[in-house]
């Protein structure tokens, strides 16, 4: 089992830390004390970080597929070979059990070796002309890009922020959440080791409205890249547009699931129940609100409630925990007040709904039926483990449910119908539906959003070509 580590920003392959820069505590979720102090990067350190940030770029948008497709595959093998050890940095700094750490490092790793095959597949295209002419559609990359990556999953999140860039031929500063800085860190440092020039992955770290105004104001940077939430993200647009920079905006969501009583609910349940869960119900796709037929609602609402009470919560490094805490001390906080409301319009609390203990930011897993729509939990994310489970007549009321909220991340549907799934797939609004299905990412399939869950991509060849800008070139011979 190793420590937590020492914390640093990396501009220009150099680990600074200490020099007067002022300093924040990372918390540990287990036990709500400081675990380590994560230096903030100063102006002058963001100036650097813009200048190097220009000269990496001007060196990788030449570098060919091979040597950007050789570092991808190095990077991933050697975070393969330190999955443990970064698992374990990442479940003490953002409390998710250790298991689902590693699988996290392993997803990082995985996506890497998917942009790297990417990185000769962005190909132009030639267009038909007469004898002595010819025109060519080409992609390049865009510019040095701007990413800022949230806390529930502090690895992958930078993985995504950074893999799509260097696929490119991008430089990309990044600014990992600051409670959750150790495996971010850790990806980055494993670009640099397999490779990647120190000028064209560099880590930052601040008051996050501090560093995101300094970096977005500069024209060096032409791309914004953002994970969080609606309010921050709409904030950043704004501040990209005054410059018309790209921007890739990965919100919040809100995730219904249509249960209808022709399904396998045993298998509905063993499926969503666990995925409901899953870092603590801290997932942008999360299944949040499930929308159950009114002939099985009973049937699926007990065998829901049962499974749940069956999940240990524990320490995140316990193999035997299925959820440790939550990430951090607003957690908790928000899981109280919108539970508290939603019983207070009426909602039924099935299980638990209070905190454990009086050390870290444990909180029981959830479930609340019947909540009525006025409830602020109907409205907004939770983002915390607990679900929702209302029943409904039929199809159309439950497909105009399920586009109620002006959010469109992930929905996900259980049916055996045939053409009711295409109608589902054509009528619900949303960037990823699971059909009889769990599981809304991989790295080869574009992950993101519609309506204020943000837009463009992350992931498979749109995270790519998310960093690149289409050049025409008309050329008589
Ligand atoms: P928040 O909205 O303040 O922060 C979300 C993330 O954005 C954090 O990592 C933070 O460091 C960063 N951030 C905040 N202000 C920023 C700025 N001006 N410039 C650059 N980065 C900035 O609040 P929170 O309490 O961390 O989360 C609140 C809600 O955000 C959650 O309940 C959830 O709805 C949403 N959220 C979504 C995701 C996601 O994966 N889409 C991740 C984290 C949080």
């Amino acid at each position: 089992m190793s420590e937590y580590p020492d914390l640093h920003l990396l501009i220009g392959g150099e680990k600074l830390s200490g020099d007067g820069r002022e300093s924040e505590d990372v918390i540990s979720p287990m036990t709500g004390d400081a675990m380590a102090a994560l230096p903030h990067a100063t102006a002058d350190d963001l100036d650097a970080a813009l200048e190097n940030a220009q000269k990496g770029f001007a060196e990788w948008r030449l570098a060919p597929a091979d040597k950007r497709e050789g570092v991808l595959r190095e990077a991933a093998k050697l975070l393969r070979e330190r999955a443990g050890t970064i698992a374990d940095m990442l479940a003490r700094e953002q409390g998710k059990p250790i298991a689902q750490a590693k699988g996290e490092v392993i997803y990082s790793a995985m996506l890497f070796e998917f942009y790297a095959g990417e990185c000769k597949r962005t190909y132009g295209r030639t267009l038909v002309r007469p004898e002595g002419q010819r025109s060519e559609v080409r992609y390049d990359p865009v510019g040095p890009v701007a990413a800022f990556a949230p806390w529930n999953f502090p690895a992958l999140n930078v993985a995504r922020k950074v893999g799509g860039p260097i696929a490119a031929g991008c430089s990309v500063i990044v600014k990992p959440s600051e409670e959750t800085p150790a495996a971010g860190l850790a990806v980055a440092q494993a670009l640099l080791d397999a490779g990647c020039p120190p000028d064209v992955c560099q880590v930052v770290f601040g008051v996050p409205s501090d560093v995101s105004e300094h970096l977005l104001v500069s024209p060096i940077i032409r791309k914004l890249s953002f994970t969080g939430s609606t309010k921050v993200g709409k904030h950043l647009a704004k501040l990209a547009a005054e410059d018309l920079k790209r921007t890739t905006m990965e919100l919040g969501g809100h995730a219904p699931i249509l249960v209808f009583a022709d399904s396998d609910i045993d298998r509905a349940l063993d499926t969503m129940v666990p995925n409901a869960y899953r870092n603590g119900g801290q997932v942008c796709v999360s299944p949040t609100r499930f929308l159950v037929e009114e002939p099985v609602y009973e049937r699926f609402r007990d065998g829901f409630v049962e499974r749940v009470e069956k999940m240990v919560v524990g320490d995140p490094l316990d193999k035997a925990s299925d959820m440790g805490p939550m990430a951090n001390a607003r957690g908790p906080d928000q899981m109280e007040r919108m539970i508290g409301d939603a019983k207070d319009k009426g909602a039924e609390c099935l299980t638990g709904g209070e905190r454990i203990g009086n050390q870290g930011f444990f909180f029981k897993p959830t479930v609340l039926a019947e909540v009525p729509e006025e409830a602020e939990i109907m409205q907004e994310e939770p983002f915390g483990p607990v679900s929702i489970i209302n029943r409904y007549a039929g199809e159309a009321e439950m497909i105009e449910e399920a586009n109620r909220l002006p959010y469109g991340l992930a929905a996900y549907a259980w049916t055996k119908d045939s053409a009711r799934r295409q109608r589902l797939a054509r009528d619900v609004e949303a960037g990823m539906l699971g059909i009889n299905h769990g599981s809304i990412s991989a790295a080869d399939a574009p992950f993101g959003g519609v309506k204020w869950s943000g837009y463009g991509h992350e992931d498979g060849a749109e995270g790519v070509m998310a960093c690149m800008v289409t050049k025409t070139v008309h050329e008589i011979l």
